[in-house]
């Protein structure tokens, strides 16, 4: 049995943000996270959805000066592609490569995967290393908020009844900042991570961590931050006791859950185990030392 829907195409991004209705629309972008919610009978329930389908065209991933923009329709592909994504944010380009198959990249958006609010999602710890902020259409104009404010709990964004996600803004790193992600899961595509790392670090002239990012999946009700092992890294030289301490101090701030795909130990053990390599690979890049 198929269900029905109202099914709306509006051409401005005010009409959009407009035609949602509280608690019975839903945004369709990709539709490859939401109608898979919706045909398995999981709530909410929308009546209503809004593509952004006929939204008037933009360029959908531009890098121009200061700022990479990611516009909502862009495709999970077209970060992945993109020059300036592989060059300064590998982290984000690595996490979009590891969504899906092909034709789940060739469909989805970046913007669909962080406003699933999914803690398990992969572009979301990715993402939150570069501190990127969100434009937010609302009836009447924009609005920004950080990213890690999108995130309101389990699959639940901070999004007002009227609001949508217009594009994400990434900040351009600073010089000598490399990244890194990895996800790991009982299967290596097409499956909820069990976790999800990833880093970005910045390094001063002499070597020292001038700025240190570590983001985390489902590990928590929503992505996160492991700020405490960040802070730690501050000002120091990567070695292998200085990982494994940030490790340690990341997997004690977890709170994470056990579930079909791990025990909330193991999940916390992975962190402790995973987070050191992602940490080398990150610092290897921000020298310049490894693509
Ligand atoms: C076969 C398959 C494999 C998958 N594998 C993975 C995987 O490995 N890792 C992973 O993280 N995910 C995976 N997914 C889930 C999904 O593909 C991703 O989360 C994808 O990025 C969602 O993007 P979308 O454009 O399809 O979003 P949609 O399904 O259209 O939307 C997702 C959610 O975001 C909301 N939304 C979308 N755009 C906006 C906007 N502009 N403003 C406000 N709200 C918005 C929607 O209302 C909905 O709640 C998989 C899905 C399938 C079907």
């Amino acid at each position: 049995m198929y269900r029905e829907f109202e099914y709306l195409t509006p051409t401005s991004w005010e009409e959009a943000a407009a035609s949602l209705e509280d608690g019975t629309s839903a945004v369709l972008a990709g539709g490859t996270d939401l109608l898979t919610r919706v045909n398995a009978r999981l709530r909410p329930q929308p009546d209503r959805l809004v593509s952004l389908r006929g939204l008037p065209a933009v360029a959908a991933v531009s890098h121009a000066g200061a700022e990479l923009v990611v516009e909502a329709r862009a495709l999970l592909d077209q970060v992945v592609l993109a020059e300036a994504v592989k060059t300064n944010f590998a982290a984000l380009a690595e996490a979009c490569a590891h969504i899906g198959s092909p034709q789940t990249r060739n469909r989805a958006t970046l913007v669909g995967n962080l406003c699933s609010a999914s803690s398990a999602a992969d572009a979301c710890p990715a993402s939150l290393c570069f501190s990127p902020l969100v434009r937010v259409q609302t009836e009447s104009g924009l609005r920004e908020l950080p990213l890690s404010e999108l995130f309101a709990g389990p699959r639940q964004t901070s999004l007002g009844p009227k609001e949508l996600v217009r594009e994400v803004v990434f900040p351009q790193p600073p010089p000598r900042t490399g990244s890194a992600y990895r996800r790991v899961g009982s299967r290596e595509v097409c499956d909820c991570a069990t976790v999800v790392v990833a880093v970005a670090l910045s390094l001063d002239e002499a070597g020292g961590i001038a700025q240190a990012a570590i983001g985390l999946g489902s590990v928590a009700p929503t992505p996160i931050r492991a700020t405490e092992a960040e802070e730690l890294l501050l000002g120091k030289v990567l070695d292998a006791d200085l990982a494994a301490q940030a490790a340690e101090v990341a997997a004690r701030a977890t709170a994470p859950i056990t579930d079909i795909r791990g025990s909330a130990d193991y999940r916390r053990e992975v962190v402790q185990s995973v987070l050191p390599a992602v940490l080398r690979t990150a610092h290897c890049r921000a020298r310049g030392a490894c693509s």
